[in-house]
């Protein structure tokens, strides 16, 4: 099906691009990497007036680690974050999941602000936001605000961002020593969206028990999940079987899946339960040092 007609607007600065969406009132609708949007328009599940493409704005687009954060332009194409090597080294998690979001086309098009403000509930990234308690930063007429990623996400398709918002960059608070990362995914066949997923950061004490813990979980709800009490329960212990089953149970009280192609509810919380425990030991390795 074509999509519906609609202006189209290139500008090239965010101002611009801000006065623009300012201007169209909730009508108009960003254009990142195109690969969920154009699908949308052209089955006509979103049939915007506008569309503002801010492929021309320059310096959106980086990986940058800093004193303070990792600093991900929202630009920044899915592959590019895979390529990165502060990503290799220090963010498994993100590492994890670039790898396995759809397929090489996808990924060279896709970017790292759309898959994170789009909200399906199927999109790999958010869930890694959500345990690295990452913030989105986004620029409106009024000025630039940060957003937490555990405060972001409202229901599927749906977000806490202004219609004349766009977010501009991601910030990951960056890796402490000692801390680790991981992300698993179940899928169907290679590049279809996760029948579930589960995204574990943990950062040691010197006594090799966990710290902190951040625990995300894709497409087990309307949108990325936070499991809180999973993640709590993580903290003070380190890793044996009985910590594993209390974690992976907590992750999976925390999903409500939905009956679909991809598998009837017990089964996508058993994946949750399993997967979480999978991950957390591979996250706590990599804390420990391994790859
Ligand atoms: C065949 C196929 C398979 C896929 N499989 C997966 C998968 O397994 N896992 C996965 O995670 N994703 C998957 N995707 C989705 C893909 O990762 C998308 O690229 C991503 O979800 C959206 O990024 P985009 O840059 O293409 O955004 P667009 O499609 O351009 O935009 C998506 C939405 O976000 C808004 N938006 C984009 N950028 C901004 C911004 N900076 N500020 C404000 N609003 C913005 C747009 O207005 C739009 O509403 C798949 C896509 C396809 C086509």
């Amino acid at each position: 099906m074509y999509p519906p007609s609609f202006d189209y607007y290139a500008p090239t600065s965010v101002d611009e691009a801000v006065r623009l969406l300012d201007q169209h009132q909730g009508e108009a609708k960003v254009l990142a990497g195109g690969q969920s949007l154009i699908g949308m328009l052209k089955l006509r599940l979103a049939q915007p007036g506008a569309l503002i493409d801010i492929n021309r704005i320059p310096d959106l687009s980086y990986v940058r680690e800093d004193a303070t954060f990792l600093r991900i332009g929202a630009m920044t194409r899915i592959n590019e974050l895979h390529a990165s090597d502060a990503v290799k080294a220090r963010y498994g998690v993100l590492f994890d999941a670039t790898a396995e979001i759809a397929d090489p086309t996808v990924r060279n098009w896709g970017t790292v602000g759309g898959n994170a403000v789009h909200g399906d509930p199927g999109n790999d990234l958010p869930a890694c936001f959500l345990a690295l308690d990452a913030e989105y930063q986004a620029q409106g007429p009024k000025g630039s605000r940060t957003i937490a990623a555990r405060k972001f996400y409202t229901d599927s398709f749906t977000n806490v961002l202004a219609p004349n918002e766009i977010v501009t960059e991601i910030h990951v608070p960056k890796a402490a020593a000692g801390s680790g990362s991981a992300y698993s995914k179940m899928e169907r066949k290679v590049g279809d969206f996760a029948t579930a997923a589960v995204a574990v950061t943990v950062t040691l004490a010197a006594n090799g028990s966990v710290a902190k813990a951040g625990i995300g979980l894709t497409n087990v709800g309307p949108t990325a999940l936070y499991a809180a009490q999973a993640s709590d329960a993580l903290v003070g212990k380190t890793g044996t079987a009985t910590d594993l089953g209390t974690v992976g149970d907590l992750a999976a009280k925390a999903a409500s899946p939905v009956a679909d192609n991809r598998g009837p509810v017990d089964f996508k919380q058993d994946m949750i339960r399993v997967w979480t425990r999978r991950t957390v030991t591979r996250a706590i390795a990599r804390a420990k040092g391994g790859s």
